[in-house]
């Protein structure tokens, strides 16, 4: 057998292969869910050394389990990062990484959009540990620097954002994140590595809520972190340790699934919405939609320039604004009325009443999620059926 270097191989062969390879026990082509939540020791003293950590091995699911670990490894390869670390969801990510960080007194720096359940952990959950996030304009790079100060331990960014489709600067705000000494954290959900590698560009850590379409499914909760190792080790060491927000033997073998088909359903999750985009975009009854693969989106050029693809995600308002909307919502038939992202299944909502109703009227407006702004996330069904299903939505109108 020739050895293989798969550290050169390309994006869809190490979406394939590159937890490992095969199960080595068996020679199972699909890695084992290590369905157990403790393994034995060979005898006393070698448990002793598994615990002091002066000997490599698993001890206990929480702190380890080799799906787990094989899922680390591939998201780790495909983010290009040197390690990488699962948790239960990607909330459970995103607030361990604000933990490793910040301590009370401290702040972060993050764009205004973000995920709904992000701007409410800035809102109600952080100010409790006397951390305070100071969510600004990205687009504008300069509002980033002004807002940094002494006790500023990170940036964090969204982009594409949710649910503005906004684009952010990440090579700009990892130099200013660099000049301050600070990591830049990016949620790359929207994006996937295959669509977007922002190591590469600058970034320190990469979060997931790879319930999207890391899972690609509709199946699965759980989040990823990818970063330096000596941050994971630590991550994983303390934070994961103690909170507890462990990713399951299962929810990690059906991601290790999900990402083998990561590329062919991006490009077709792609090529769909930009079919969707186009054909919302020319339609009378619509009054402006938003699709980074647009030439009208204004950071269309930035957008070219850092992801190599657009994505499946576009927003859009409907003449007439939220009552006209809802009526589209309630009048789709293929189309599901849901939350999430990124799943087979084309899904629609209204952010500004459902993923973002944690932002007050005033931080709506201000963010610019307008009352009337419909999300939709292209599924993988044929794009002549997602887009007969819109236009019979919008002749009810
Ligand atoms: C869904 C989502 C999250 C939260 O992830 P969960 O897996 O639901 O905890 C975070 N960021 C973005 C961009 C999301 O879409």
């Amino acid at each position: 057998m020739s050895k293989f270097d798969l550290s050169k191989a390309k994006f869809a062969t190490l979406c394939v292969h590159g937890s490992g390879g095969v199960d080595p026990l068996t020679g199972a082509i699909s890695i084992p869910i290590y369905q157990s939540s403790t393994f034995a020791f060979k005898n006393a003293k070698q448990g002793a050394a598994l615990f002091a950590g002066d000997e490599e091995g698993y001890v206990y699911t929480r702190l380890g389990n080799p799906t787990q670990a094989a899922l680390e490894r591939e998201m780790a390869f495909l983010e290009g990062g040197e390690a990488a670390l699962c948790f239960a969801s990607g909330m459970g990510a995103i607030s361990g990484i604000i933990m490793a960080l910040c301590r009370n007194g401290d702040n972060m720096v993050s764009t205004d959009t973000v995920y709904g359940g992000t701007h409410n952990l800035y809102k109600e959950t952080l100010p409790l540990w006397d951390i305070q996030a100071r969510e600004v304009n990205a687009i504008n790079l300069n509002k980033v620097e002004e807002a940094i100060d002494q006790k500023t331990r990170l940036i964090f960014i969204e982009s594409p954002a949710n649910p503005t489709l906004s684009v952010i600067d990440i090579a700009g705000c990892a130099a200013i994140a660099h000049r301050h000494k600070i990591p830049l954290v990016i949620d790359n959900t929207f994006a996937t590595p295959y669509l977007q590698r922002p190591i590469e560009l600058g970034a320190d850590i990469v979060i997931h809520s790879a319930t999207k379409y890391i899972g690609g499914h509709g199946d699965t909760i759980a989040g990823v972190v990818v970063g330096k190792k000596e941050f994971i080790d630590g991550l994983r060491a303390k934070i994961l340790r103690d909170i507890g927000a462990v990713i399951s033997p299962l929810n990690a073998w059906l991601l290790l699934r999900g990402l083998k088909t990561l590329p062919v359903r991006m490009d077709r999750h792609c090529s769909n919405a930009l079919e969707v985009a186009k054909f919302l975009s020319l339609h009378p009854k619509i009054n402006w939609v938003r699709y980074p693969g647009l030439t009208t989106h204004p950071q269309y050029e930035l957008a070219a320039r850092q992801m190599k693809k657009f994505g499946g995600m576009i927003t859009f308002e409907v003449k007439g604004g939220r009552t006209a909307g809802e009526k589209l919502m309630n009048s789709v038939g293929l189309i599901t009325l849901a939350v999430s992202l990124g799943d087979c299944d084309s899904l629609i909502e209204h952010p500004a009443s459902m993923t973002h109703s944690t932002y007050s009227e005033e931080e709506l407006k201000e963010v610019g999620i307008s009352e009337g702004l419909i999300r939709l996330s292209v599924g993988l069904e044929d794009s002549s059926d997602i887009i007969t299903d819109l236009k019979l939505a919008l002749k009810k109108i």
